[in-house]
């Protein structure tokens, strides 16, 4: 009979799981791949902030489920996990409803022989008052969506009454810069389709972060350079600051200032998402991220996987792998050969993550970051147009190994192409 491998989400890790599970064993008849994930359509999520200001259009660059699944052997099932069931080898999905509130089918069970759980993760709001109430979490396709409808909103009126609009991003990690970067070079763009009243001084933008420098978790060197870009930005930086509140005026800090916002931006810390906590038969951290061992299989369990920032997979060091994009596709690559390994009897290999250093995009043009060298040379700073080119090499990665080389370049081609036609902004 045909062995099922189900992977639940198809983000950075699960999809390119699939892609290459279901390229290897899809149209051979005895091994089963089925992918399943709550959109329909996937972006890379390190493109969301992108989609959040307009700048790529998903409905142009995401990539359809159906015809992917189609085209690359696995099968393709639209809907949420709600439940997981390992001893009876069963998932739960939740219905799905129509946009009135309708269900349109009903809760399903689907069955498995292995299991990949590689859900991602979200925002961690780390229960800071009105937070959910009042921020847009910039950690999914409908947060990127909300945030573009607002962003509409604020242009119309700001072209119209020229008042000020202020807009407030907690967090400087990679997500807050590049987003607060690219809502600059959206800014000094509108104008030319329209929005003639509109100029850069109209727009405040706020990057608040608890550390004393962004991108506090990369070197000196590239915290520093990004800091005096996006203050030549005019962006202004809060740094060292600790958001105790947030209301619909803006943020409260825990000096009792007021740091006034209309839209507001929730993009600190990671973790797992609240469904997590439903899998009670699976050991989850405090984080609702499921530990797994070094071969990326949930603690107990020898048919259930998890990867990507859904998954708590503690190193040598002693030290997590870090929720990037880098980890779920290494993490991706290695799952891919053991379960090969698995369905030929042999023994699973463990992970090891490779930092291969960090790049941060400053809008179009330029970015920054470190690369890691040699143990002799350890890290070294790259910036400007070769990092922005390093940059966007990590995306033609992904979709190299959604697509395999060759399809990845004509796709690639034949997007540039559509680009240089098509509206630079999507402002609709
Ligand atoms: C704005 C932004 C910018 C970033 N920039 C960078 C960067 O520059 N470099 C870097 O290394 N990392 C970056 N990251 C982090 C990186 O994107 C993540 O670490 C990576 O995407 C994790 O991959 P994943 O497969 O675990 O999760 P994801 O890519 O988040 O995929 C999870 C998938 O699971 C699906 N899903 C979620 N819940 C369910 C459910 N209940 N049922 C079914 N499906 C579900 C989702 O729809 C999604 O398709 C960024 C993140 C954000 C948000």
């Amino acid at each position: 009979m045909a062995q099922k491998i189900v992977i639940v989400g198809g983000g950075a890790a699960g999809l390119a799981l699939a892609s290459r599970l279901g390229r290897k064993f899809g149209h051979q008849g005895d091994i089963e791949v089925c992918l399943i994930d709550k959109n329909t359509i996937h972006i890379w999520k390190p493109k969301l902030h992108e989609v959040a200001v307009g700048v790529i259009d998903q409905s142009i660059e995401g990539l359809q489920y159906r015809d992917h699944g189609l085209k690359n052997g696995y099968q393709y099932i639209c809907g949420a996990i709600t439940g997981c069931d390992p001893q009876q080898k069963v998932i739960t999905l939740a219905p799905v409803l129509n946009d009135e509130g309708d269900v349109i089918i009903g809760e399903r069970s689907i069955g498995y022989d292995h299991l990949v759980l590689a859900v991602g993760g979200v925002s961690n709001s780390f229960n800071t008052k009105g937070a959910e109430d009042n921020c847009i979490f910039l950690d999914s396709l409908n947060s990127a969506n909300r945030f573009h409808d607002k962003l509409l909103d604020a242009l119309l009126q700001l072209n119209e009454t020229q008042d000020s609009v202020s807009i407030g991003i907690v967090g400087a990690g990679a997500t807050g810069v590049e987003l607060a970067a690219e809502l600059h070079h959206v800014i000094e763009s509108v104008s030319q389709y329209g929005y003639r009243s509109i100029s850069k001084q109209h727009l405040h933008i706020h990057l608040i972060e608890a550390a004393d420098k962004v991108l506090p978790q990369l070197p000196e060197q590239v915290s520093f350079r990004a800091q005096s870009v996006l203050s030549k930005l005019g962006i202004k930086l809060h740094l060292s600051v600790q958001v105790k509140e947030v209301t619909k005026q803006g943020f409260i800090t825990k000096d009792d200032e007021l740091i006034e916002a209309s839209i507001k931006v929730w993009a600190a810390g990671v973790k797992g998402p609240k469904v997590m906590e439903q899998f009670t038969a699976l050991p989850i951290t405090g984080r609702n991220q499921v530990q797994v061992d070094d071969c990326m299989r949930v603690k107990g369990f020898d048919n259930i996987y998890a990867l990507g920032d859904c998954a708590e997979l503690i190193q040598e060091s002693g030290k997590p792998v870090p929720p990037r994009a880098q980890a779920a596709a290494q993490m991706a690559e290695t799952l891919y050969n053991n379960i090969c390994l698995k369905l030929k009897g042999q023994a699973e290999k463990p992970f090891i993550y490779k930092d291969y250093g960090s790049l941060v995009s400053l809008s179009r043009f330029s970015a920054v970051g470190n690369l890691m060298g040699n143990l002799r040379s350890g890290t070294f700073f790259v910036e400007g147009h070769l990092a922005r080119i390093m940059y966007i090499s990590l995306y033609q990665k992904h979709l190299i190994s959604l697509y395999g080389w060759f399809s990845a370049l004509v796709y690639r081609f034949a997007q540039k192409l559509l680009r240089w036609k098509r509206p630079k902004l999507k402002l609709h």
